[in-house]
């Protein structure tokens, strides 16, 4: 058999990319390694699917990390926009909610891989479903991909020829959803440079890490992150403490820099402003004030600092804080408005949101996803060195890339 164009990885770089090659008339095959499409999409938002954001190009692109001019081509073939009203074409109604997110209105992700299941299958893509590719080989003008196929209990190789490849097999992240780095392998027997790869968007784990702290929840809390003694990144919003650590959309925002800071060995810390809104002398004042309402002097103060502490604080959060500070009357204010924790280790890919690195960007060609080292060989979504923030920049990223990686392999072909 041999096909036009071979979506390695059924996610949402290569559901786009196999939907919009066929779209133009190529003879399609889709090849996943589970035995269907889009598990990862599964679990994305909590199960609810943040598919894009609606920001503008100059907003959205300050949310990617490490070359955001590369997507902006990709961004305008398939853009935040162009995505809201495909998928409302394909009859998943979507919702705007805060920080411009896009939702689908049910509020659940099956639905947005049931429409991708529904178009390719509408399509006529073929679908390899169950296979494991496990070798790409140039073979005259297009590729031979080799794989092995699961069918029950039982396990077969074959291989089928094709004119293209489109490498849309995603980083390191959740291993479980099939994301285990093989397309890093695919490129690197092209001659593609990896660029190192790291887990984002990651919980981080302070030093000696309460347990106790596990399920609370900051609200508008200030974070900053000092890597040495250089304050490096500053943010503002909720916090979570999970069993890993600190994450939440504040911990995951500052969790790439500090990941990075800790890989290269710097010593990196977080101060946590609980009161971000009042400047240190008014809290003081409110401190006192409180202090002297409860009759709390320096000399009950270890008796009674919890009671003072509940007036700032949720009540869970008061006997971990307590325990972890050196706590009197007159660092009080300050030790709530900073409260340092050293941070050791991080939470690797096993649940990191997104893998940060991939296939080096000097190597592909912006305006078509095409290998610089292999004609008709063109990589989407994650594979690639740019990862972005929370808030459905990822998917925005690997449906934009899908879709021009489809665009570049068809004008490759002569289709378009
Ligand atoms: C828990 C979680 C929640 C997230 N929530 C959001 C969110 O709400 N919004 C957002 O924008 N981003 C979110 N992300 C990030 C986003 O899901 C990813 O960046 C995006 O799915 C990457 O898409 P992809 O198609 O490049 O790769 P993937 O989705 O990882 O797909 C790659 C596919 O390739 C297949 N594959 C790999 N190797 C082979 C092989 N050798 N042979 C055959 N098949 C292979 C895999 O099985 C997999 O199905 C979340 C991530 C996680 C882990």
């Amino acid at each position: 058999m041999v096909v036009d164009v071979l979506v390695i990885g059924a996610g949402a770089a290569g559901c786009l990319a196999a939907i919009k090659a066929a779209e133009a008339g190529a003879r399609v095959a889709l090849v996943e390694k589970n035995d269907r499409i889009g598990r990862k999409l599964m679990l994305t938002g909590k199960g609810r699917c943040n598919l894009t954001n609606a920001k503008r190009w100059a907003q959205f692109s300050t949310h990617l990390h490490n070359k955001p001019s590369f997507f902006k081509p990709a961004f305008y073939e398939l853009s935040n926009e162009a995505t809201i009203a495909m998928f409302e074409k394909l009859g998943v109604k979507l919702v705007l909610t805060r920080d411009d997110r896009v939702f689908p209105e049910s509020m659940r992700a099956s639905d947005v891989v049931d429409a991708l299941d529904c178009r390719l299958r509408q399509l006529g893509v073929q679908m390899m479903m169950g296979c494991d590719v496990n070798n790409v080989a140039a073979e005259g003008d297009g590729f031979k991909i080799s794989y092995v196929a699961k069918s029950g209990t039982r396990f077969s190789s074959a291989s089928v020829l094709s004119r293209t490849v489109i490498v849309a097999t995603g980083g390191l992240s959740y291993p479980a959803t099939g994301s285990t780095g093989d397309g890093y392998e695919i490129a690197k027997s092209f001659g593609h440079t990896i660029q190192r790869t790291f887990p984002s968007l990651t919980a981080l784990t302070p030093a000696g890490y309460d347990i106790r702290l596990k399920d609370i929840t900051l609200i508008n809390i200030s974070a900053s992150l000092y890597v040495g003694r250089d304050m490096v990144a500053f943010e503002f919003g909720d916090l979570q403490f999970t069993d890993g650590g600190i994450e939440g959309p504040v911990g995951f925002k500052l969790s790439r820099r500090a990941v990075w800071a800790m890989i290269n060995g710097d010593k990196v810390s977080l101060l946590i402003d609980l009161k971000p809104a009042v400047p240190l002398d008014l809290f003081k004042e409110r401190v006192a004030r409180e202090a002297a309402a409860l009759g709390v002097s320096k000399y009950n103060f270890e008796s009674k600092k919890a009671d003072l502490l509940r007036k700032f604080m949720p009540q869970q959060l008061v006997e971990p804080f307590a325990d972890s500070n050196s706590l009197n009357l007159v660092n009080l204010a300050a030790t709530i408005k900073e409260w340092k924790f050293n941070i050791v280790d991080y939470v690797g890919y096993r649940r990191a949101v997104v893998t940060a690195g991939g296939v080096s960007l000097d190597e592909v060609v912006a305006r078509t996803m095409a290998s610089r080292n292999r004609p008709g060989l063109f990589f989407a979504g994650e594979v690639l060195d740019i990862d972005g923030d929370t808030g459905g920049y990822n998917l925005q990223f690997a449906f934009s890339t899908g879709a021009l990686a489809a665009r570049g392999a068809v004008q490759f072909l002569g289709l378009s």
